[in-house]
């Protein structure tokens, strides 16, 4: 059951409480969130639920349905969201592991880990007792194997996860794993979940080949029952009668288990399909079903494997999967968790002032809007893969956005600079170009999905007037062309315009923003997904101030901006001297310069090649033939667009 907790309850309280479940053969575990703190309680005793109604303290008793418990969304209603590592595990991050099906030897493992983690992969894989089918295949090399598998991870920053086959392996592992394995053949072998579980460390709990859906989460609860926090499920294919591929993916388990559990699924499309070719697709199907992570099977050399060579990525397969996974994140709402290689130095050297009761190493973060605007989404997800606390602080203008990142009351500012549809935003690449103190750091691109938003006892036919930021409004038009009697109003934006209905408490007036600023606001979705080109999407600039960002050593995109002498080829010049030195260019924009009729500032940004050298050199070469050229960020950029 769940027992929700007073928000007043005293420490004497719980305490009292604690006890008197413990002493009915209870076991009790805490959960905080935020908006309430809840014990889940389990145990096989029988308990009348009102009796521990009465205890003080107690908000209210919710009995949970399922057989499994601690595994329910009817025990946590968030998702779980764990570090492994410096890594985030949940919630909005999609999570990519990869490595061999088993360290063969140092080299190959060392191998693997670079080729996983310039991929932009975050974590390696790689087994070390192998459960093989015959007892005559490679079973691993043991401990050797896991020292291999460790020292590769810490080299290249990358958390390890291997399977453990039986409890007897936990005193060697216990040193090396960040996160154990427990593999299909085995997610009905008990004690050695209740051993694993013991041992407090997150566990990837593979589906069994046989294993129904409920079996599977019956197999995490006893990892969770008897001490484990962070679970992460891996549907990896069922036995069916199909034999063209080793396994059938069940895809739509996915969404299943995220609506039965509050618990990371991901998918293994290398076990899977057991063919490499089907690995890509397959592996993108379930990132568009919702999955939160891959693990898959990567190998320098994979006809060479020892084990499952046929369903082992190539190098460069595995590229490619990670680049498709950049492009279609934003089209689900994801980000990709990255390495956390430090961005910009600024998130140490800077100390701010506490807002809004936050702890006071927060990063404060200014933005244009209201709460819950576009861009707040943006940096949340921006910041989300750092282990840092946020603060956005909302600004009723771009420029104050600037403003305050110059003065030091952000450490970091986000603006967007184009949207996908309706191109530059031209007011930010002006501003980019008046503080020059300030420099681009990091770029994130989001999906730009509207909503009609009305009060909870808004409905379509109760609907008069819409509001909106005028592009979302525009960006709506086919679905509001369909209710031609709908006054339309442009509104100075849209999570603000939302912000209005909540005020106005009126059912007849609705606006267009984003779902979430819905729940912010405590405001109801009429209609998700209004937008008549569902292909929308914004990119935003992160800002620092130049004297506080440190150089990022992952930056792979400039940023430059210039302007040319009034002569035939000046441009042309320039791109030659780009071209020369083989920097791709990615995008160039002109603007007009402010009190200087018909000349133009231009805008480039470039791809930074492996060696910096290349950039500085044509950096210097474009300082000859330009005037005012100036630097105005070096980032990592989103790929995939
Ligand atoms: C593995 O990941 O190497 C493995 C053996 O997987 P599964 O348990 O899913 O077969
Ligand atoms: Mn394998």
């Amino acid at each position: 059951m769940v027992v929700v907790l007073e928000k007043g309850i005293t420490p004497r309280e719980k305490e009292d409480l604690q006890q008197f479940l413990s002493d009915r053969g209870f076991q009790v575990r805490e959960v905080v969130g935020e908006d309430e703190t809840i014990f889940g309680v389990v145990g096989s005793g029988g308990l009348d639920h009102r009796e521990v109604e009465m205890q003080p303290g107690v908000a209210r008793v919710v009995p949970i349905s399922k057989p499994y418990k601690l595994a329910s969304r009817e025990f946590k209603r968030a998702d779980s969201v764990f570090p492994v590592g410096q890594i985030k595990v949940g919630g909005n991050r999609l999570v990519v592991i990869g490595g061999p099906c088993a360290v063969e030897s140092r080299e190959q493992i060392l191998e693997c880990a670079d080729i996983v983690s310039s991929a932009g992969g975050v974590m390696l894989r790689g087994g070390a007792y192998k459960p093989r089918t015959s007892p005559y295949s490679f079973q691993g090399l043991g401990e050797e194997g896991l020292r291999y598998l460790r020292e590769a991870g810490d080299q290249y920053g990358l958390p390890v996860i291997s399977e453990i086959v039986s409890p007897l392996q936990l005193d060697v592992m216990r040193e090396f794993v960040h996160v154990f394995q427990v593999g299909a053949r085995n997610m009905q072998n008990f004690e050695l979940l209740k051993s694993v579980g013991a041992e407090q460390r997150p566990v990837m709990l593979k589906r069994g080949l046989s294993a129904t859906i409920e079996e599977w989460l019956m197999a995490a609860e006893y990892l969770l029952a008897h001490g484990a926090e962070d679970v992460i499920l891996c549907e990896r294919g069922i036995r069916t009668f199909e034999t063209y591929t080793r396994n059938s993916l069940d895809i739509s388990s996915i969404p299943v288990v995220k609506k039965l559990s509050h618990l990371p699924v991901f998918v293994d499309p290398s076990h899977a399909t057991g063919l490499r070719d089907q690995v890509v697709p397959v592996g993108l199907a379930a990132i568009a079903a919702g999955a939160d992570g891959l693990i898959v099977e990567v190998h320098p050399d994979p006809p060479r494997a020892a084990s499952d060579g046929p369903q082992t990525l190539y190098p460069e397969q595995f590229e490619k999967l990670m680049r498709d996974i950049e492009a279609l994140s934003p089209v689900v709402g994801r980000e990709v968790a990255r390495r956390p290689v430090p961005r910009a130095g600024s998130f140490a050297s800077v100390t701010t002032t506490p807002v809004d009761g936050a702890s006071s190493d927060a990063r404060v973060v200014a933005f244009q809007g209201a709460r819950g605007a576009y861009s707040e989404i943006a940096l949340l997800r921006y910041f989300d893969d750092l282990q840092h606390e946020v603060v956005p602080r909302s600004c009723d203008r771009f420029r104050q956005v600037f403003e305050t990142v110059l003065a030091g009351d952000a450490q970091f500012g986000i603006v967007p600079l184009e949207n996908s549809l309706m191109g530059s935003i031209h007011e930010n690449y002006d501003l980019l170009l008046q503080y020059p103190d300030l420099t681009i750091v990091g770029e994130i691109h989001i999906r730009i999905e509207h909503s009609l938003i009305g009060t909870p006892e808004a409905s379509l036919d109760t609907i008069h007037t819409v509001i909106s930021q005028a592009p979302g409004i525009e960006q709506c038009r086919d679905f509001l062309d369909a209710h031609p009697d709908w006054t339309l109003t442009p509104f100075y934006d849209t999570a603000g315009a939302v912000a209005q209905v909540r005020d106005s408490n009126d059912p007849s007036l609705a606006a267009i923003a984003n779902h979430r600023t819905a729940e912010l606001y405590g405001m109801k979705v009429i209609r998700q997904g209004i937008e008549t080109n569902p292909r929308n999407y914004t990119r935003f600039a992160i800002l620092s101030r130049e004297d506080r960002a440190e150089r990022d050593q992952s930056a792979d995109m400039a940023t430059i901006v210039f302007s040319t002498p009034d002569k035939p080829g000046a441009l042309f010049e320039c791109m030659r001297i780009l071209a020369e030195r083989e920097l791709n260019l990615k995008k160039l924009e002109s603007r007009p310069i402010l009190g200087q009729p018909w000349r133009y500032m231009f805008y480039v940004d470039v791809e930074l090649p492996g060696s910096q050298a290349q950039f500085d050199e044509a950096f210097v070469a474009l300082e000859a033939e330009t005037h005012d050229l100036r630097l105005l960020g070096t980032f990592k950029g989103s790929r995939g667009f």
